[in-house]
């Protein structure tokens, strides 16, 4: 058991001053506000709020960073050189490489990260001599950085889509694929959670998924969180309605696929209908703002879709920047850059995107500071020179990552004073990168 008390915390129903927070057993047991620093209560420091999700991440896009920004390019030109990092990998490097960006991450505030993962066989497209080799590689890396996952391990079949069609796997692509759903859904079934970690499903995109192996996915993936990357480019709605006749959103809805368990990441070009389909079906929406400008995607209609009944949650994606603060302001910036209005969200609803709404997109009952929750929490210094001065209640439009004081996952203190147990990530991910040839 510990006892913490706080100068000010984020509780459910905003800050409160002078808080003590009780965990037994990593579940919080009191919360209650306004009371003195007992004697045997350790101090916090700042602003603590509650844990913070990435609700997208593609670990092995770390690689990226730094080097891909330079030169032009589309999303499409981006893709190619992901696909070349993504060739290279081995369950060795990915286990490094993963271990270094969640330590990262952790460091930066987040205490749960749903992992987007598609790297599931050898470079040739066989079955490593343990199927889940890379899965079991990311659940490693997550363990031993201290930060909760869901693995959403991801259904890829097709290379893309054209008017006329899927087109067949590339030669990258190979290692994506199991071929059909049922020999998905045999490998994932022998994934085994954790006590800090999960197994969800995913369909990587309608360009990856066919629309019959999308229905046969809704089945497969049982009440498994369910996440599908969602269009993110127009060139996904242009080749969906050639083919289709209906926009991407439709077939996820006509897949059966909608629902409060499913989570459509980016979904940036929507129409109206499609944005009425996601709201009245209770889809959430994963936003990656960072990401989104980097690869000018475009700008979704987040206000629209939380409006319309869709939660809301954040993710570092592409791992440009791995940062909760950014990507919560980047949902609030964007909007008010394509509406002329401040105050787009209030700043209960950024929070609860970076916290409560990604944990439960996730598939874990958490993300707040209650009675009953997983004790995570991230303590967040009011004292720096971004913070200073900053009201509690709006810290998160000032502080970073860098702010980030501690950080505690179910009970257990995995960032304090600014350093993550497994010593500084920059080392890690040197030695990562260096194994992978690009440091
Ligand atoms: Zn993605």
């Amino acid at each position: 058991m510990t006892t913490w008390h706080a100068p000010y915390a984020w509780l459910p129903d905003g800050v409160h001053a002078d808080v003590r927070l009780v965990e037994t057993d990593g579940v919080l047991t009191d919360v209650t506000p306004g009371l003195p620093v007992g004697p045997s209560d350790e101090r916090l420091i700042g602003v603590v709020l509650p844990g913070l999700a990435n609700g997208h991440s593609h670990a092995f896009h770390r690689v990226l960073r730094g080097r891909t920004h330079g030169d032009g390019g589309t999303f499409w030109t981006w893709r190619e050189q992901m696909y070349a990092v993504a060739a290279r990998l081995d369950p060795d490097t990915y286990r490094a490489l993963a271990r270094a960006v969640f330590a990262e991450m952790a460091l930066a505030g987040f205490t749960v990260v749903g992992e987007f993962h598609y790297l599931h066989h050898d470079p040739q497209g066989r079955p490593y001599a343990d199927p889940n080799a890379m899965g079991a590689a990311v659940q490693e890396a997550a363990t031993d950085a201290g930060i909760r996952l869901t693995l959403l391990d991801t259904l890829y079949l097709a290379g893309g889509l054209t008017a006329d069609g899927h087109t067949p796997l590339d030669d990258v692509q190979r290692r994506y694929s199991d071929g059909d759903v049922g020999r998905w859904h045999g490998r994932v079934a022998a994934l085994r959670p954790t006590a800090t970690s999960r197994v969800g499903a995913a369909a990587h995109s309608v360009r990856a998924v066919p629309a019959a192996a999308l229905a046969e996915l809704g089945t497969a993936a049982g009440d498994r969180p369910l996440h599908v990357h969602l269009s993110e480019q127009p060139a996904e709605n242009a080749a969906c309605q050639a083919f289709y006749g209906r926009t991407p959103t439709q077939l996820l809805a006509d897949a059966g696929l909608l629902g409060p368990r499913t989570t459509a990441v980016h979904a940036t070009h929507l129409t109206d209908d499609d944005v009425r389909l996601l709201g009245d079906s209770r889809t959430a929406a994963c936003f990656c703002p960072t990401t989104e400008r980097d690869l000018a995607d475009g700008i979704g209609p987040a206000r629209r879709l939380l409006d319309a009944g869709s939660p809301l949650t954040l993710g570092s994606d592409s791992q440009a920047v791995v940062d909760p603060f950014e990507e919560l302001r980047g949902l609030e910036a964007h909007e008010r850059l394509i509406s002329g209005a401040r105050g787009r969200f209030t700043p209960a609803q950024l929070i609860t995107a970076a916290s409560a709404a990604g944990y439960a997109s996730l598939g874990w009952d958490g993300g707040r500071l209650a009675v009953g929750a997983p004790a995570d929490l991230v303590v967040v210094r009011a004292d720096s020179a971004r913070t200073t001065g900053a009201r509690p209640d709006q810290i998160a439009y000032a502080a970073t990552g860098a702010d980030v004081d501690r950080v505690v996952v179910g009970g257990r203190t995995i960032v304090r004073d600014g350093e993550h147990v497994l010593g500084d990530p920059a080392r890690l991910l040197h030695t990562a990168l260096d194994r992978l040839e690009v440091a």
